[in-house]
């Protein structure tokens, strides 16, 4: 085992100055919105427009002239050479825009692990306050609509201009590991047979995230654990979490792993052998290269696992 964290996480690898020293520049931010400079991306219902050019994808980014009318704008980060980035957030009961000539609606999920760290810091963040947006157009406090605000880092209610700002919900995903160095994996209900994976869960109120791995862990599979480890963290905005990734050893007195039988269904130790020998002969799918829980399997495996073995 390495002892350093995970820095090639493929939605943590964003680039791009984020600026928020801008948000209160009213000024500045009214001009950026207009200059034929600022490069724009548009996102619908999750959606952004993409190229793929020998296996590279690369997000379409606009003038402020060629991009639809009638979205929150948000600023995503301000370029090496000044220029600003914006998400053009549309709602999601306008039709879909025709793509453009070479161009596709693709979603974060299907291309994040094929974009550079440029694009895939600027499909994130858009993702998530895309989510945000249209999840509070309303004031929590007394009912009264909110409009964006800070260069749509936040929303400021119209009645008692009370701001409220994007949330990220915090979520354990873990690898455990035994004394023969074999990973545990699992089943949810709702997957495919031979679909497995690392396990995860919500942070709940007045938890630690190490609270929550064990309480998941024995919950969801029955195993007591220790020797945590601390291997990193990447958003994930379906809608908005946190995922906070963890190694651990299955405690000496612990009971033998047993699926919950509501949420998970299997559990399964592995060897790297036998990961590997199933997965070949394709009876075995493991998650795709966007989520952590993959490079959790693989900081355990020892090196990248073939992307035919990926779950769709
Ligand atoms: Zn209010």
């Amino acid at each position: 085992m390495t002892s350093e964290l995970l820095t090639q996480l493929t939605l943590a690898r964003a680039d791009i100055d984020r600026a928020e020293h801008r948000r209160d520049d009213q000024q500045w931010w009214i001009e950026a919105q207009k200059l034929a400079s600022t490069r724009v991306i548009v996102l619908h219902r999750g959606q952004a427009l993409v190229r793929t050019t020998d296996g590279v994808v690369q997000l379409l980014q606009q003038s402020p002239v060629d991009a639809p009318q009638g979205a929150v704008q948000v600023l995503l980060g301000v370029g090496p050479d000044g220029d600003a980035y914006i998400g053009a957030l549309l709602p999601d009961d306008v039709a879909q825009p025709q793509a453009p000539e070479g161009y596709q609606w693709r979603g974060l999920r299907e291309c994040g692990a094929d974009l550079d760290a440029g694009d895939a810091g600027l499909f994130t963040a858009a993702a998530a306050l895309a989510h945000w947006h249209r999840a509070h157009p309303m004031c929590p406090r007394c009912g009264m609509p909110t409009e964006p605000t800070q260069a749509g880092w936040s929303r400021t209610c119209s009645a008692d201009a009370m701001q409220h700002f994007p949330r990220s919900d915090p979520a354990v995903i873990v690898l455990v590991t035994d004394d023969d160095d074999r990973a545990l994996l699992g089943r949810r209900v709702d997957w495919d047979e031979g679909f497995y994976s690392t396990f995860a869960g919500f942070v709940e109120a007045g938890e630690s995230a190490e609270m929550t791995v064990h309480r998941e862990l024995f919950e969801e599979a029955g195993v007591r654990v220790d020797r945590l480890r601390y291997l990193g963290s990447q958003p994930w905005p379906f809608p908005a979490s946190l995922m906070l990734g963890y190694r651990a050893r299955l405690a000496a007195q612990s009971p033998a792993a047993e699926p919950d039988g509501t949420e998970i269904v299997e559990v399964r130790w592995f060897t790297r052998e036998e990961l590997a020998r199933e997965c070949a002969a394709g009876t075995v799918r493991v998650p795709p290269a966007v989520s952590i829980a993959r490079h959790l399997i693989e900081h355990w495996y020892g090196r990248e696992l073939d992307v035919t073995w990926s779950r769709p």
